[in-house]
């Protein structure tokens, strides 16, 4: 059901973006990378374990480039790209870009401030860290310090904000929502008054990927597990927005040798680092489906013929480039 119709009016008016009444029908899995980088071992392993969950369940499978923030490069995305499909990964349809859908994002949000349901957020990087630490608070969660402020309070706070205007934030009236995750089981996180527009004009994550998931047509979304306690807050602005609830399938990260989440400064972690040492996309891919319980492959597509979701073993790897000594 779709709640409102301005939203609704707002994505179908650009040209291009939305499923084919097919593809919806079908459903579809997508990786969504931001191109602020290469992609390292961790992300290219979820990157398979999204287009095999999405094959074995006879989905399409759908690329978003991720490319709103500052830090994004087309030379970056390029690498990517390259590195999905030497990894032997497929998609379908064109990859969507969202720096291309600035107007769509332009109309939900318009949507949501006609409803009411957006505030200014004045907040400074270090006023939300102080209140992040604040006890009896989910870690992380906003306590809505600019949510009821009075005209004066607000111009006092507006006129302290130095190189940038104020975020727009939710308003949200639900303390927590409930999930079932198909990797990870049962999830119960905060829900809080989340950013959708930062303070330097930037629309946020949540908020996008919510957006584009929707018009996409996804219906399986399998991502790092750091993302896990995110997925309740956009849970709750698909409800806000109407759209459906797809699945969610969180995978356990890739740690260094030192158990700390693996980081493009851990040396050889990329594939064209490995290359270099002499590890070939064969290589990996063994050492990958050895890591989730399956036999060792040598092809993305020998993957998909041992994998099986009841069976992989969904705990984090330990990865370093010493494996391959
Ligand atoms: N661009 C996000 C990332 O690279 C994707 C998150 C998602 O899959 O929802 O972490």
């Amino acid at each position: 059901m779709y709640g409102n119709p301005d939203q609704v009016t707002a994505g179908k008016s650009q040209p291009g973006h939305s499923a084919s009444p097919g593809e919806a029908k079908r459903g579809a899995g997508r990786y969504a990378p931001s191109p602020s980088g290469e992609l390292h071992v961790g992300n290219l392993r979820t990157a398979l374990l999204a287009w095999a969950l999405a094959r074995h369940d006879g989905l399409e499978f759908r690329l978003r480039i991720e490319d709103l923030d500052e830090r994004s490069r087309a030379a970056y995305e390029a690498v990517q790209l390259r590195d999905l499909e030497l990894l032997g990964i497929d998609w379908d349809g064109e990859i969507i870009r969202q720096s291309r859908r600035l107007d769509i994002y332009t109309g939900i949000l318009d949507g949501l401030r006609r409803r009411g349901l957006l505030y200014e957020c004045y907040c400074t990087r270090r006023d939300l860290a102080q209140v992040a630490s604040a006890p009896h608070r989910p870690p992380g969660s906003y306590p809505g310090t600019c949510r009821n402020l009075t005209a004066e309070e607000r111009a006092v706070r507006l006129a302290k904000l130095e190189h940038r205007g104020p975020a727009l934030r939710l308003k949200t009236d639900t303390p927590a929502i409930s999930l079932h995750d198909r990797f990870c089981g049962d999830y119960t996180g905060a829900v809080d008054d989340l950013v959708l527009c930062r303070g330097d004009g930037v629309f946020s994550y949540n908020f996008t990927a919510i957006v584009d998931d929707a018009l996409m047509g996804i219906t399986q979304i399998v991502r790092g597990d750091d993302l896990l306690p995110s997925t309740p807050r956009q849970i709750y602005l698909q409800r806000i927005l109407g759209y459906g609830q797809p699945e969610y399938a969180h995978v356990p990260l890739v740690l260094n040798s030192r158990g700390v989440r693996l980081a493009k400064r851990d040396g050889a972690v990329t594939l064209g680092r490995l290359r270099d040492l002499g590890v070939g996309v064969p290589d990996l891919l063994e050492k990958m489906s050895v890591s989730l319980g399956f036999p060792p492959v040598g092809s993305a597509e020998e993957f998909l013929s041992v994998f099986s979701p009841e069976q992989a073993v969904l705990r984090p790897w330990m990865f370093s480039a010493d494996m391959f000594l």
